[in-house]
């Protein structure tokens, strides 16, 4: 079944955002969660983000043990909002480059095809600037393998082809409790990561003092920069969110306060 559109929500489309901006020198990845309806349209209503476990600059992928973690919370999520949920797609982001997809993002893209055929492949190209107005731009592609490839009918020449799926965004008036966990989730991952790699240099052999220094100082600047650009900027923009929420909150109690007072002043409705 090829699709015929992605839908996905506004609240996903910030948090895969968000994991994009989160850094510049690496592409960062994650699953899409959602589901698929008799129209062969993909609802995409979540998002699990992924911990690198390699952070060379061009090099995503995705674990099993990873896909199994992400199969289960769709299962979750599934429970608590009482429809079906699924792993739909993955993305990832190219920082200062392109977005279209490389040689080596369609190859994947079809190995999932193979195993599900309306798996599909989002990618955010993030840090590029427009040559004239000097502003940053954000570009977004959704797209599939063509299902030759996916069936293993195709040979490596056409390993460039892909086909663009139509993308759209859905805005939604609130924002939802599992894309705010994500959101809340991110720096964590993040400084998982650089803790998982202090932990490995501490274990190298014949370190001095000096190294050791150098190390911790690294380590301790990498935390820093994550408080400074990912956590603060977060932690801003939820307590501006709920500063608003509450104004929100209080417009309606007195609007409601102004109703119920105009419905007492209005005469007694006559029984025939
Ligand atoms: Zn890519």
């Amino acid at each position: 079944m090829a699709l015929t559109c992605v839908c996905m929500s506004a609240n996903v489309y910030v948090v895969c955002l968000q994991h994009a901006l989160s850094t510049e020198k690496e592409e960062v990845m994650g699953l899409l969660i959602g589901e698929i309806d008799v129209d062969a349209k993909a609802k995409i209503s979540a998002v699990v983000m992924l911990r690198r476990s390699d952070k060379s600059k061009d090099r995503v992928e995705i674990s099993p043990e990873q896909l199994t973690a992400a199969t289960i919370k769709a299962e979750e999520l599934a429970r608590t909002l009482g429809q079906p949920m699924r792993v739909l797609g993955w993305y990832h982001s190219h920082p200062h480059i392109t977005v279209w997809p490389s040689h080596v993002d369609v190859q994947t893209q079809a190995m999932y095809q193979m195993m599900d055929q309306g798996f599909v492949g989002v990618i955010f190209s993030v840090f590029l600037e427009d040559k004239t107005t000097k502003e940053q731009e954000v570009q977004v592609t959704c797209f599939q393998s063509p299902s030759r490839m996916a069936e293993g009918s195709m040979t490596p020449d056409h390993y460039m082809d892909r086909v663009e799926i139509p993308l759209r965004i859905v805005t939604s008036t609130c924002l939802s409790q599992p894309c705010l966990q994500s959101m809340v989730e991110l720096p964590e991952i993040l400084v998982e990561e650089e803790d998982e790699v202090y932990q490995a240099t501490k274990r190298l052999p014949y370190l001095n003092q000096l190294a050791q220094l150098h190390n911790s100082a690294v380590y301790t600047k990498s935390l820093c920069h994550i408080a400074e650009v990912v956590e603060g900027p977060l932690l801003n923009a939820l307590e501006q969110r709920h500063a608003s929420n509450l104004k929100k909150c209080e417009d309606l109690a007195h609007e409601m306060k102004q109703l119920t007072q105009a419905l007492a002043s209005l005469p007694p409705i006559k029984s025939a």
